[in-house]
């Protein structure tokens, strides 16, 4: 084979596995988009709202969240961050012993579509194993940045773990935060769902924590006001 040749061989196989990355992404996309629309019927159908946060736990806010939920008898799921969980374990114990479901949201928060296979598949398992104390080894996952491949997903389905997406978005990340009543719009509008919300307090305004805990009572109110059930994840 000549060098050109050669040349050309080599780029037809990055080619193809370049290919055959953008055919899973494609593939896992769609399985992603299939599983979000069947929880937004299945919240409707059944008339359940599930409050859940990310990233934490939060010094700053969580404390706080966790005395709002208790005032108004609501339950919630936490997807912690390994690396936030182990310098903050005593904030997980008291999310676990007020009754509330916690899960697994990696140890680093790596975005699977923008770091090595093996990189992502180590922040799932070592997410695990920082959150062993709180999380069952087949608990709940929620992808960071919601991004998943079909390693992450054969990953998580050899654990029997189930990834948890949501069905809406508070906005409580956007660089510019929207009205704190939207999550509660879309609730009322949607006859239900799954809503995200971060409780970290890391490098965050006490703005963007004041609009966590304004939002997560707006929720509250129109479940109240629209007869549905406030349930961790567990329980949908
Ligand atoms: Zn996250």
């Amino acid at each position: 084979m000549s060098a050109a040749s050669g040349l050309a061989a080599g780029a037809g196989v990055a080619v193809a596995a370049g290919a055959a990355v953008l055919a899973g992404e494609a593939l896992t996309y769609a399985a992603k988009k299939r599983e979000i629309a069947a929880l937004r019927a299945r919240c409707r159908e059944r008339g359940v709202v599930a409050l859940t946060y990310d990233d934490g736990p939060g010094p700053e806010i969580t404390p706080r969240l966790l005395e709002l939920l208790a005032r108004q008898g609501a339950h919630a799921t936490f997807f912690s961050l390994g690396r936030r969980a182990v310098l903050a374990p005593e904030i997980l114990d008291a999310v676990a012993a007020a009754g509330h479901e916690i899960g697994c949201h990696s140890l680093l928060h790596r975005n699977a579509w923008k770091t090595a296979p093996w990189s992502a598949l180590a922040d799932i398992s070592a997410g695990y194993d920082a959150l062993a104390p709180w999380v069952p080894a087949d608990g709940r996952f929620r992808p960071p940045n919601g991004k998943q491949t079909l390693l992450t997903r054969r990953a998580l389905r050899r654990r029997a773990a189930p990834v948890a997406w949501w069905t809406i978005d508070s906005g409580d990340t956007y660089a510019s935060l929207p009205d704190p009543a939207h999550a509660a719009d879309r609730v009322r509008a949607d006859g239900g769902g799954i809503v995200l919300l971060h409780d970290h307090s890391e490098d965050r305004p006490a703005e963007r924590l004041d609009f966590v805990l304004d939002a997560t009572e707006r929720v509250l109110a129109t479940a109240r006001a629209e007869g549905l059930a406030v349930r961790p994840l567990r329980e949908l």
